[in-house]
């Protein structure tokens, strides 16, 4: 029989690399909160149509990333690429959006079919934030203090924040008309892709990859020359609220996003440590987006960054690597590792965040020891027949020499909780 594996690109996350994991959700959920938004919870699968309507038919995710097949009814459906989709929609279908504001969170696996390398997945997982119904410069300023806020409480260091604004649409409009007429005298630098872009999606172009056709880019017209007053305000302020707060930042002219919903301001986080899949978060405005989607005309901007991506960056440094360890041991013999259990059970009713490891299984005492001092627990717990009968329990240190004491039953959560 052929081996059974996990599908190509898409990866178990094991009970070693999960406490790394939680404290990287668990932060995150709490600089959010201390923000005030909220969490909402979509589904994983949408119809195809709301992702082809949201992400645009001419981009990477739609034209060649998403994971859409038939159901058994015959409807197009799709495995979300991303989260502001379906967190647009779930808004505007409950109605959310209707004359108030939302500061939103949200959590999940994102499913796009690229080629599986370091750092870029099949089955990936993001975190990300959505704030609606607030259009001035403070509320950009808000998003990225937050996820600045998020590294020095992660220990990510090291990471650019690239910003850019991408004007209104019809300011992209006139500048698009100029791009188009630039890269067209250059239309033979270009290789096949930005050919084709040229008519379906020109501003991609800007961020080819491609080393000539770059270096037409290089002296293509800017956007930023074409911003109308209100624009540049918005840009200028929000730059001046990073510079106040202390925040680093690189204007970067060439940064348009993958996605056709942005304006005015996209943002990326960048770490040198990753190669070539640096960004470890990405996002921007995106104004239009929930009256394209059907809703009405809403301000919106919002954020999502690559957990695995973070996840490797913290693997190296030793902070968030504490890893938690039993507190309590629990050894006994087979007539009392009933009674044990229930011992236990009651100490973690009594005491908070105990972390007590019953050892289950048998094995003589001198096993149990030895299974006891591997858990990396700093005490015994020892329920023998000899203390069953007389209704204490033996403590014992495991990392210091010490005797081991005796305590009645009833004592012990008194007694353990002083311990730690
Ligand atoms: P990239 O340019 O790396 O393909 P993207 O622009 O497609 O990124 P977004 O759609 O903005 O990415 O997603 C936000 C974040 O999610 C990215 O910055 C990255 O951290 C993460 N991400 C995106 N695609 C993947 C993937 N296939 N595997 C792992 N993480 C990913
Ligand atoms: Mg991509």
């Amino acid at each position: 029989m052929k081996k059974l594996q996990s599908v190509r690109g898409m990866h178990d996350i094991l009970p070693g690399e999960s406490r790394l994991w939680q404290f990287v959700e668990e932060t995150a959920k709490s600089v959010f909160d201390s923000f005030g938004y909220q969490q909402i919870r979509t589904p994983v699968m949408e119809q195809s149509a709301l992702f082809q309507r949201a992400i645009g038919e001419i981009t990477d995710i739609v034209e060649k990333e998403m994971y859409s097949f038939d159901d058994r009814n015959g409807d197009s459906l799709t495995l979300r690429p991303e989260g502001t989709a379906g967190v647009v929609r779930a808004c505007i279908e409950h109605g959310l959006l209707h004359n108030q504001r939302q500061r939103l969170w949200y959590q999940g696996a994102m499913f796009r079919h690229e080629r599986p390398q370091k750092g870029r997945y099949r089955q990936f997982h993001q975190m990300g934030v959505e704030a609606f119904g607030m259009q001035g410069p403070d509320i950009d300023l808000e998003i990225l203090l937050m996820t600045a806020g998020l590294w020095r409480k992660l220990g990510v260091d090291g990471a650019e924040l690239q910003l850019n604004t991408l004007g209104t649409p019809q300011e992209r409009a006139v500048y698009r008309q100029h791009l188009v007429d630039y890269l067209s005298r250059h239309r033979d630098s270009l290789d096949d892709e930005s050919q084709r872009r040229l008519s379906s999606n020109p501003l991609r172009i800007l961020d080819s990859k491609n080393p000539e056709v770059r270096q037409v880019v290089s002296d293509a017209p800017l956007l930023m020359e074409y911003l109308g007053e209100e624009s540049r305000r918005h840009f200028e302020q929000l730059c001046e609220g990073l510079q106040q707060a202390g925040v680093n930042y690189t204007v970067n002219p060439r940064l348009v996003r993958g996605l056709d919903y942005y304006v005015l301001t996209v943002f990326e986080w960048v770490s040198d440590r990753l190669g070539a899949q640096g960004t470890i978060c990405a996002g921007g405005r995106y104004d239009g987006l929930v009256e394209q989607l059907g809703g009405k005309a809403t301000a919106a901007i919002g954020f999502g960054m690559g957990l695995e991506r973070i996840i490797s960056l913290l693997e190296e440094s030793s902070a968030a690597n504490v890893e938690k360890r039993a507190n309590f041991y629990f050894v006994a013999s087979a007539d009392t590792e009933i009674k044990a259990q229930l011992i236990a059970n009651k100490l973690r009713r009594d005491i908070e965040s105990v972390r007590i490891l019953a050892n289950c299984g048998g094995g003589n005492f001198k096993s149990q020891f030895k299974k006891a001092d591997r858990s990396g627990a700093d005490f015994a717990l020892i329920l023998g027949e000899d203390e069953l009968q007389r209704g204490v329990v033996g403590v014992k240190s495991l990392r210091e020499d010490s005797v081991q004491k005796e305590v009645l039953v009833d004592d012990l959560s008194n007694y353990l909780e002083g311990l730690i």
